[in-house]
């Protein structure tokens, strides 16, 4: 550009002692002068004019032929123009190349306005949603309306995605996960998952169906080799050894059944227990007499507070949560240690705490713990007679109850295991 202004101003002076030089020689020197500039302005504008119908014209071929600064401006225009036609190419075809991979994604991809409402959606959301072109800027919550996914979508931190049925669909189950960007933009994701929910269902029915189906031969067997064992003095040393340990077994995989048998209720149930009002004192007095039996008074069980209160729910459901606790605590701790049943109402919660001064538990087993069959010795718990789901029952208990169940132990000091529930579901 610089040389080419160089260029022009070298011809303007040119120009200008051409006309100087002729205005003198021929005695009108004023009007050459003013009649030079005039042609130069002229030309110049002839060449604007030349620029703007080529840009007029989508700057359609090559620019108008010129020199100078205007050859060099009209260079410098087509080269402009050359990398915008570039960069719009390479926009386009990335732009077809993500339309071509949400079409071909199988879960529904759906961008959310700001005020929740739909501005773009892939081929798999409008099925799985049931959408129609006309539905674009309509708020979300208008199309689906669970309350579930209306809570859902309306929070501004998405946590965990929601499970609902898919509009206008019975059967459909669909997750939907969402996350933010941009200007309170939102992406929705949604995904099929009516196959697993079925696969899992099937699962939980056939597990409970056949702890089921275990119940009534291993009472028999049980019943039979009770019966057996009252004859021990007629029986030879190995046999009646023999018949204790197939009874012991027996007894533990009645447990086992009755354990399977409870989750899968607990699983199948309605996602929250009723709210029936469960008086608190009684079941707990229930529970330390209990747990005064299975321990035979190697260990000092005592019961504080919980005085006039009660919680809503299914009372055998919040039984056998904290009988597993306080069970437990008696099974895997030895002779001589404190159980403690603590129940503490707070302004925000009402506490069922179990503490015991027993073996602890090593914090790295801590976050396993309310697995299935997860057990922290498997030796020491085979002797000790549990069958591995307690921890896993207490949890969909609590979950029933809108609560939760914290674990707090330290290895050698003992453990704290804690009920917490809501104040909605406490009484008194
Ligand atoms: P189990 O039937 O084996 O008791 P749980 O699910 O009830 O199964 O408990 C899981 C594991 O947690 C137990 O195997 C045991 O190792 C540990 N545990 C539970 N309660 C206590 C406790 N009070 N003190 C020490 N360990 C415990």
């Amino acid at each position: 550009m610089k040389r080419s202004l160089h260029t022009e101003i070298q011809r303007i002076v040119l120009l200008l002692i051409g006309l100087l030089l002729f205005g003198y020689f021929n005695g009108h020197l004023l009007i050459t002068l003013l009649l030079g500039c005039l042609g130069y302005i002229a030309w110049g504008f002839i060449k604007i004019q030349q620029i703007y119908r080529w840009l007029d014209n989508g700057a359609r071929g090559l620019p108008p032929e010129a020199t100078g600064v205007w050859g060099d401006m009209s260079d410098s225009l087509y080269r402009l123009h050359k990398r915008v036609l570039r960069s719009q190419h390479n926009l386009r075809s990335l732009t077809i190349r993500i339309q071509k991979i949400t079409d071909a994604l199988s879960d529904g991809i759906l961008i959310l306005d700001r005020n929740r409402a739909l501005e773009w959606w892939n081929p798999c959301a409008e099925h799985l949603l049931s959408l129609q072109p006309g539905d674009r800027y309509q708020p979300i919550v208008n199309l689906v309306r669970e309350p579930d996914f209306v809570e859902f979508i309306q929070r501004q931190e998405f946590g965990e995605a929601v499970e609902i049925r898919a509009p206008g669909s019975i059967t459909r189950i669909l997750a939907c996960s969402a996350a933010a960007f941009g200007n309170d933009e939102v992406v929705l994701v949604v995904r099929d998952i009516t196959r697993l929910r079925n696969l899992e269902e099937m699962r939980k029915e056939f597990v409970g169906n056949i702890s089921h189906e275990l119940r009534t031969p291993l009472t028999v067997i049980s019943g039979y080799l009770e019966n057996l064992t009252q004859l021990d003095d007629t029986l030879p040393k190995p046999v009646s050894r023999a018949m204790e340990q197939m009874g012991q077994q027996t007894k533990r995989m009645r447990s086992l059944a009755d354990d399977l048998v409870m989750l899968s209720k607990l699983e199948s149930l309605e996602r929250h227990a009723g709210k029936k009002v469960a008086p608190l004192e009684p079941m707990l007095e229930q529970i330390v007499t209990d747990a005064e039996a299975l321990s035979e008074g190697k260990h000092r069980i005592t019961l504080h507070g919980g005085k006039g209160l009660a919680l809503r729910g299914k009372r055998s459901q919040l039984h056998s949560a904290v009988s597993n606790l306080v069970f437990n605590a008696v099974r895997h701790n030895p002779e001589g240690c404190d159980i403690a049943i603590r129940v503490e109402n707070n302004d925000t919660t009402l506490h069922i705490d179990v503490e015991d001064n027993g073996i602890g538990i090593d914090p790295t087993h801590l976050p396993r713990l309310t697995e299935r069959f997860y057990r922290v010795d498997a030796s020491r718990t085979s002797s000790s007679g549990g069958t591995g789901l307690g921890l896993a029952i207490v949890k969909h208990v609590m979950l029933r109850h809108e609560g939760s169940l914290e674990v707090d132990s330290t290895l050698g000091k003992g453990s704290v295991f804690s009920c917490r529930f809501p104040k909605s579901r406490v009484v008194g």
